[in-house]
């Protein structure tokens, strides 16, 4: 459990259930079977990428609704997830990295990590995720801010920081468009105390681990 007490103690089957969860570890092998095993999907990314069409038209999925919803029910879900196992969080990190470097990339510009931070930016905005803010940028890392933060602004302080979608989305964004590894951590977060999220961008020496198809 996160160390500040926002749940009742957990029982021995919860403590046995993320005792399990913990013993997994992110290798690259697993990395590259987990996009393996989405890369085959096709009817999903086409779906994925025909909602990103349709957006860019100003049209939206579902005729009637729109794609605009509460953003309560997300944050619930998820927050509630990540407090019942917060091992989960970095299983979410590598699925979002690799939704970044499948779908999202193909919305992003320019070549170097300072340009593509700045062309980044407006889409949080845009899109009502958050107010991004650069902090600092040069070819090797980047700290850039989230204000009002959809995931986790006005939460209570959890003790964990859980913007991990957020992370592991820029993380595979940032790697596809660079041609090179790049980590993104959360190091402050509205969920741990923080007024705001903050996230540093590392480019890495590590070869990239998903080639593009
Ligand atoms: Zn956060």
């Amino acid at each position: 459990m996160a160390d500040k007490k926002i749940l009742s103690p957990a029982g021995e089957k919860l403590q046995a259930a993320r005792r399990r969860l913990k013993d997994l570890t992110m290798d690259e092998g697993l990395r590259r079977e987990m996009r393996e095993a989405v890369t085959g999907a096709d009817d999903l990314w086409a779906s994925f990428n025909r909602a990103y069409a349709l957006y860019e038209k100003g049209d939206s999925i579902r005729p009637t609704l729109g794609n605009e919803m509460q953003i309560f029910y997300m944050r619930e879900r998820q927050t509630v997830m990540f407090l019942l196992f917060p091992e989960l969080r970095k299983i979410a990190y590598e699925v979002a990295r690799s939704l970044g470097y499948g779908v999202m990339a193909g919305q992003m510009a320019g070549k170097t990590l300072p340009e593509i931070m700045a062309n980044n930016a407006p889409i949080a905005l845009r899109d009502r995720y958050a107010i991004e803010e650069i902090v600092e940028a040069d070819d090797r890392h980047a700290i850039y801010r989230h204000r009002e933060c959809a995931d986790c602004f006005g939460l209570p302080d959890l003790g964990m920081k859980i913007c991990v979608y957020e992370a592991g989305t820029a993380a595979g964004c940032f790697s596809a468009q660079l041609g090179k590894n790049c980590r993104v951590t959360e190091t402050r977060c509205c969920a741990n105390g923080d007024p705001y999220c903050e996230f540093l961008v590392e480019v890495t020496d590590d070869p990239i681990d998903w080639e593009k198809e």
